[in-house]
């Protein structure tokens, strides 16, 4: 059974229409890509998700619809949006951003979890006294992941994580997000402009078009297939 699945979603900012009757599935212990050009609508699927965007249609995660959940209750379903931008705060340490990561979970030790995020961000440990808006961006970037990790999330949503970031540390990032869905078993939405990347990691992807599913397929079948990847994929 599928963890999430959106079954016709829609979604409009005031007269825009975002989303246009999207329908996906997102396997428990599966990494999932949505990709497509700008303004395709990736952003607002992940919105649509975690409740941060109104939207029609159902979602069902674990099975149950999310019917008009707003997105505090979402997050104590087990799901973790890490939006686009990273949503790290400035001002705020790197211990105090993993802190409020663990805000909508129930017991367990949190310097616990602080010890068990910075196994896969070695950096973290020796830099919890650091202001996050000193952070290098791909360091944001992964604060922002560890952050999300210390709700114990069962389902990851994450949009663009490449944004602005070279390519080396994209890869170091993605190489991470593969590394906690073999280890922890954790279930990634993600949302990417980088399709050549998102397919290397993703087992299945999306592939948006004004608001709709243009293609969907196994990674590879979308990687290989020189249409698809010229149309939709832009490389
Ligand atoms: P990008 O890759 O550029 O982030 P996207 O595929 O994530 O694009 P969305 O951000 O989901 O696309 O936007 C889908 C559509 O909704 C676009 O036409 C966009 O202009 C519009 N839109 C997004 N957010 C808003 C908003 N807050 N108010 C009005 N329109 C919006």
């Amino acid at each position: 059974m599928a963890l999430l699945e959106l079954r016709d979603v829609a979604a409009r900012y005031g007269p825009v229409r975002a989303l246009d009757g999207v329908s996906l599935a997102v396997d428990q212990g599966q990494i999932v890509a949505v990709l497509g050009a700008n303004g395709a609508g990736k952003t607002t699927t992940l919105r649509s998700i975690s409740g941060t965007v109104r939207r029609s249609g159902q979602l069902l995660f674990d099975g149950k619809p999310l019917g008009r959940r707003g997105p505090e209750a979402i997050a104590r379903l087990g799901v973790a949006h890490v939006p686009e931008g990273r949503g790290t705060f400035a001002e705020l340490s790197v211990e105090e951003n993993l802190r409020l990561g663990a805000y909508v979970r129930r017991g367990g030790s949190i310097d616990g979890d602080v010890a068990r995020v910075s196994e896969y961000f070695p950096w973290i440990g020796s830099r919890l006294g650091q202001h996050a808006g000193t952070l290098s961006g791909g360091e944001q970037q992964m604060l922002a992941l560890a952050r999300a990790l210390m709700s114990h999330p069962r389902m990851l949503l994450l949009d663009e994580p490449s944004l602005g970031l070279a390519p080396l540390v994209t890869r170091e990032i993605f190489r991470i997000v593969s590394e906690l869905n073999e280890k922890e078993g954790l279930t990634v939405l993600v949302v990417e402009q980088n399709a050549a990347i998102a397919l290397e990691v993703a087992s299945y992807a999306y592939v948006l078009e004004v608001g709709k599913v243009a293609v969907s397929g196994p990674s590879e079948e979308l990687a290989r297939n020189e249409t698809v990847r010229k149309s939709y994929l832009g490389y």
